[in-house]
């Protein structure tokens, strides 16, 4: 039987529904479990705060796209402004607009996750066999190299140059226009996100999906869930209507991602040993923006399509970085760099020359490195902090050096940083000046796209928040199958992980109904 999308214009009563299992959440971890839950036969329910959005809505421009699709309509942040969060907020969650890079989990991350957070059967060979089947759904493949646009060619042509690793990215793309508007919801279904695949897959076989539906609380007598109340929201204006929908399932699934979920237990009084918001990871990232002669138009093909390892492990005691592209639309580029006035005017006029390179950092691999910290406050509103320690400002330090040579190898007349303070570098004998510049917090633009942990996986029941099969340690109906149960940052894009980790759990959320 074809399930159904409700969207809350639609309710006009309250809702009551009873199912197999209730999924939170419809990103890469909730679309991908419910399609496989549905395959197996199973009744599900899946509830979605964001709205349900296709490729008419999505009309290519910045300001749209944010407040339709973000968190926060696009402006959520650290608590102390520190950090801009990119974060997906629709049906599809933030694979609706994302930059479609996908990477299998390093050997190396499994291997740490073994050792440090007493992880087991969670290794490539057990988790090869799902990251083939969601290959082959989402067409995940190499997007090919002359395919890169100028903003991508500069990362290849720069470490060529220099002699350091870069590759090609595999993209989860099929029939892909090369428009570089994947940031704003894909026009062409090229993207295959899960609003475009998963989810409709799951609805083909039976699932009910409601979108505008937050869920607010999990009823529970602190071993078991009876009922998850989700409230309907107006959408565009963020309000609540009067209506709810409770859903009474055999099992629940939390799978609203890192931020969120740690939100929604905290509301429930769900935090036994005070783990849950704790060892938030954001890939901290920085950038440079290098100055060409030629034309680069940031803003258009594919957004991410090279991508360098180089220093991703730089040995005991530091915290390794990657390099990648990112797109630099208008509204983007204006928000990250934070300036004003004359500098944006500049800014703004010099865009099509620009290329916007940044450095991921891969938080949580060291001792002491506890990422960050999600609260709630008493008006409900996310608390997210996130301290820049010593070793990630000394990363970032170097990274944003090693940035700077990519662009001048490459070509670039001028390279530009997001100081406060902008600084210019226009050849290797300005470098000294990065040297002595100020790093950290509030000196200079900080953002992430990449938002991992706060409900860690673990073996340790008084230092995560569920086991390595996702089952909350305490409520046994309660599994988290989404990217808040990584225990630490990856070194890669996390999506894939997070539809390899899902997919595996899958078999076990069905053997639990
Ligand atoms: C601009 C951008 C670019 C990115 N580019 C890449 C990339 O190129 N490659 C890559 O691998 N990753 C990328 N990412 C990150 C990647 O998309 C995410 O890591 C991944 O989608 C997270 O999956 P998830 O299931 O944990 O959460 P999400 O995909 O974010 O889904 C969670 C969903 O749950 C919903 N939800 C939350 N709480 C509730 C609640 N209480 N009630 C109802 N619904 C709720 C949210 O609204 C959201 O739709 C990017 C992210 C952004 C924002
Ligand atoms: S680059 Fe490709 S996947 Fe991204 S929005 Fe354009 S057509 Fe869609």
């Amino acid at each position: 039987m074809k399930g159904r999308v409700t969207q809350g214009t639609d309710v006009t009563a309250d809702v009551i529904e009873t199912c197999d299992v209730c999924v939170i959440g419809s990103g890469a971890g909730g679309g991908t479990l419910a399609a496989e839950l549905v395959a197996r036969g199973l009744d599900v329910v899946m509830l979605e705060a964001g709205g349900y959005h296709t490729r008419r809505d999505f009309d290519l421009h910045e300001e749209t796209a944010f407040p339709m699709l973000y968190q926060g309509r696009g402006t959520r942040a650290t608590s102390d402004l520190a950090i801009s969060i990119l974060q997906g907020r629709s049906v599809g969650g933030s694979t609706t607009i994302n930059w479609t890079t996908c990477f299998r989990t390093p050997e190396r991350i499994l291997k740490h996750w073994e050792t440090h957070h007493g992880i087991e059967g969670l290794d490539s060979q057990t988790l090869t066999p799902h990251w083939e089947a969601v290959e082959a759904r989402l067409n995940i493949h190499q997007w090919p190299r002359e395919m890169a646009n100028a903003n991508n060619r500069k990362l290849l042509e720069g470490c060529e140059a220099l002699g350091w690793e870069a590759a090609p990215l595999r993209r989860n793309v099929k029939g892909c226009a090369n428009s570089g508007f994947c940031g704003m919801g894909c026009p062409v279904d090229g993207k295959q996100g899960q609003h475009v695949t998963t989810i409709p897959d799951a609805i083909d076989g039976g699932m009910r999906l409601y979108s505008d539906v937050e869920v607010r609380r999990l009823i529970h007598d602190g071993r078991r869930i009876s009922e998850v109340r989700g409230v309907v929201m107006e959408r565009g204006r963020d309000r609540d209507t009067a209506h709810s929908v409770v859903v009474r399932s055999k099992v629940v699934a939390l799978c609203g991602g890192a931020i969120n979920n740690p939100l929604l237990l905290l509301r429930s009084e769900l935090n036994p040993n005070g783990r849950v918001g704790k060892r938030t990871f954001l890939h901290p990232v920085i950038a440079a923006s290098g100055v060409y002669e030629e034309t680069i138009s940031p803003y258009f093909g594919a957004p991410q399509s090279i991508g360098s390892h180089q220093f991703i492990d730089r040995g005991p005691g530091k915290v390794g970085y990657f390099f990648e592209a990112a797109p630099m639309h208008p509204m983007l580029t204006a928000s990250a760099a934070g300036v004003v006035g004359a500098q944006l005017d500049e800014l703004m006029r010099s865009l099509p020359h620009i290329s916007g390179l940044i450095a991921l950092h891969v938080d949580g691999l060291l001792p002491g490195d506890e990422g960050g910290t999600v609260s709630l406050r008493s008006d409900g509103r996310p608390d997210i902090a996130y301290p820049v320690r010593p070793l990630l400002v000394e990363a970032m330090r170097e990274s944003h050096l090693n940035l700077t040579r990519v662009h001048l190898a490459a070509g670039a007349r001028e390279v530009g940083t997001l100081h406060t303070k902008p600084l210019r570098i226009r050849s290797e004998t300005d470098l000294h000046l990065l040297e002595t510049a100020e790093y950290g917090a509030m000196k200079h633009a900080i953002f992430t796209a990449h938002q991992m942990g706060g409900c860690a996986m673990g073996s340790d029941s008084t230092t995560s928040v569920v086991d390595a099969n996702h089952r909350h340690h305490t409520v046994h109906n309660l599994y988290v199958v989404d990217g808040s149960v990584l225990p630490t940052a990856l070194g890669v894009n996390p999506s894939h992980t997070i539809y390899g980790l899902a997919r595996r759990a899958s078999d076990i959320v069905a053997q639990a109904v």
